[in-house]
């Protein structure tokens, strides 16, 4: 079936119990048993129904065979991370989530595990940088909040070469499976911070790993448990009611984003505007093959410095000046003082003067207007 069609009925089929149409928020903590151990479901760090479909439906929406649900975004990342073992090496993107920077540097390098940061865009770049004990490449694209773009499928061609092949990750927390799908480009696994797009609503910290290799799958699964970062169950429906219009939303932050990014770079107060469906962005050629849209995110670098920075995103007054983003309401932010301290004083700081948006599905006329009277 077609994305939008799954998105909506994927994993959710009507409820056994009463055929209520939505799956139902099953709030227990524990189930009964009609003998030991004689139950489909025992206990609900285990296992929920309405935990089970949202895995379901995510799996099915990035085309892979396992999905699973976590407490939020960062959860998910440290699931994954803890397939490692002392003295293993990870390659990042030069440009990630600050708090995937933080969890990296100043979590998982306390238990021996190595990272370093390479531009993913370069692929002679990523041959070089890959080590005798690289065990997972972790890819960013678009990256946040530069809006850099990574080959996915290049980057997997790459490793398939290596001679201890290590584990492709990809965040695909800034595309949306409605996107982007980097499973059949190449990758092993996928993370979601799912409080962003897939959510959609900004009312949920969510996060979401897809994979399709089944030992891999019981290890997460049998971690999901042992270390318990799982979601709520009012979490995982909040975040199936999001993905039921996640289409709709994407083909409209797209499409206004394209009009706002066009529209800034026509601006006499903007020096810089990165967005990826500009033909000007390096990254253009490869975002138009990988993604069939280019997204709601924008960044940009102000003329006047840090200090004309903050002012455009504190006279905002339809973009909301707040973290997050992926929201249907449009939002603006300085990463360097908000999102992204995690990274200062390291390699990866950001420009003082970058403004991030995130662009909502409000209408186009009426956010350009607002960013107009904020730049003047
Ligand atoms: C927000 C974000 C995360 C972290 O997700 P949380 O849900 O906030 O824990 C990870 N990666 C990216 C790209 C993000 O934007």
């Amino acid at each position: 079936m077609h994305f939008e069609t799954l998105a909506i009925h994927a994993g959710q089929d009507p409820d056994p119990a009463y055929g209520a149409v939505m799956v139902p928020i099953y709030q227990t903590s524990t189930y009964v048993q009609k003998k030991i151990g004689e139950t489909e479901y025992d206990y609900a760090r285990t296992a929920n129904p309405t935990r089970t479909a949202l895995q379901a439906c995510i799996a099915a929406l990035e085309g892979g065979k396992h999905g699973l649900a976590f407490a939020s975004g960062m959860a998910a990342i440290d699931c994954v991370l803890r397939l490692l073992r002392p003295g293993d090496h990870v390659l990042a993107s030069n440009d990630v989530y600050g708090g995937t920077y933080r969890i990296f540097e100043r979590v998982y390098r306390d238990y021996g595990i190595a990272f370093s940061f390479v531009e993913m865009g370069d692929l002679d770049a990523v041959r070089a940088a890959l080590r005798s004990t690289t065990r997972m490449v972790w890819v960013e694209t678009p990256t946040n909040p530069l809006l850099k773009i990574a080959d996915i499928a290049g980057i997997a061609g790459v490793l398939a070469q290596a001679p201890a092949r290590p584990l492709l990750v990809v965040d695909n927390t800034f595309a949306s499976p409605y996107l982007q799908r980097p499973l059949a480009l190449g990758a092993d696994i996928v993370v979601h911070s799912a409080t962003k797009y897939l959510g959609g609503h900004s009312d949920v910290v969510s996060g979401l790993v897809v994979l399709n290799d089944d030992a891999l799958h019981d290890r997460l699964k049998f971690l999901q448990n042992a270390v318990g970062a799982v979601p709520g169950p009012l979490d995982c429906f909040l975040v199936l009611r999001g993905i039921k219009t996640l289409p709709l939303r994407m083909e409209r932050h797209s499409a206004n984003a394209m009009r706002i990014a066009a529209w800034l770079t026509a601006h006499p107060r903007v020096a810089q505007v990165l967005y990826p469906g500009l033909p000007s962005h390096p990254g253009h050629a490869i975002a138009a093959k990988q993604m069939s849209g280019f997204g709601g995110m924008i960044s940009f670098v102000v003329k006047g410095g840090p200090a004309e920075a903050r002012r455009v995103a504190e006279a905002t007054r339809l973009f909301a000046l707040a973290e997050s983003l992926g929201g249907v309401e449009s939002l603006v932010e300085v990463p360097a003082a908000m999102t992204h301290t995690s990274v200062a004083n390291s390699p990866l700081a950001v420009d003082p003067a970058l403004i991030r948006l995130s662009v909502g599905i409000e209408h186009a006329d009426d956010l350009i207007a607002d960013l107009a009277q904020a730049l003047a």
